[in-house]
């Protein structure tokens, strides 16, 4: 049980993620997914921060699941010229099912529309996880970098292919896993959990 490790998402992107930072730092702990629930029903994200989504979802399955380590994580990019949005709204920007691309898409318009000098941004990721005895962790991580005027790179998921680390002259989508698996929000958040889990 206590190798048994449940991430609380549907999102492709952010798994292959967790599987391949978790399964190198823990070779025996088992990763497994929401979606390996047949009769699993997420809660709606209605929460006002990173925070408080990462716990709906921690909860929702953290309710199905005990005795096993639990993980539900919120994550978007903020843009600093843009009021810092998409933000938590990051999933859904461009409409209730868009894609990537579409979300992408919209972002370079709504920055095009007032010629933004300032181009910064971040990724943030709010992370909240349940112990296997029920303890409730809460760690969170950030990436700096600016958003480029076009889209670039076939790698990753979401914002990727339009988000330039601070520091590179490529886009997330095009420095590919290598780089973010080292670099990414939640990578860094990762991190500060993993070293809470050997402490422990
Ligand atoms: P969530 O699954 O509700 O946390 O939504 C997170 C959304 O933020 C994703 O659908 C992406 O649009 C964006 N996002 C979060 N992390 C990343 C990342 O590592 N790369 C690109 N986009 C990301």
């Amino acid at each position: 049980m206590f190798n048994e490790f449940w991430v609380a998402t549907g999102n492709k992107g952010k798994l292959t993620e967790y599987k391949m930072l978790l399964e190198k730092e823990f070779p025996d702990m088992k990763i497994h997914h929401q979606g390996e629930l047949p009769t699993f029903s997420p809660r709606p994200e209605d929460g006002k921060t990173f925070e408080d989504n990462a716990r709906i979802k921690a909860r929702t399955l953290k309710a199905v699941k005990q005795g096993v380590w639990v993980l539900g994580e919120d994550s978007g990019l903020e843009v600093e010229g843009m009021n810092n949005l998409p933000g938590i709204h990051s999933a859904r920007y461009a409409g209730p099912k868009a894609s990537d691309s579409e979300n992408v898409a919209k972002l370079l318009k709504m920055m095009a529309l007032k010629p933004l000098k300032n181009r910064n941004a971040r990724f943030y990721c709010s992370t909240v996880v349940f112990t296997p005895s029920g303890e409730e962790w809460v760690v969170t991580g950030e990436m700096k970098g600016t958003i480029a005027l076009k889209p670039a790179g076939l790698h990753g998921f979401g914002y990727d292919p339009v988000f330039i680390p601070e520091g590179q002259t490529q886009t997330l989508a095009e420095l590919g896993a290598g780089y973010k698996n080292q670099h990414s929000h939640r990578a860094n958040a990762l991190r500060a959990l993993i070293e809470k889990m050997k402490a422990l």
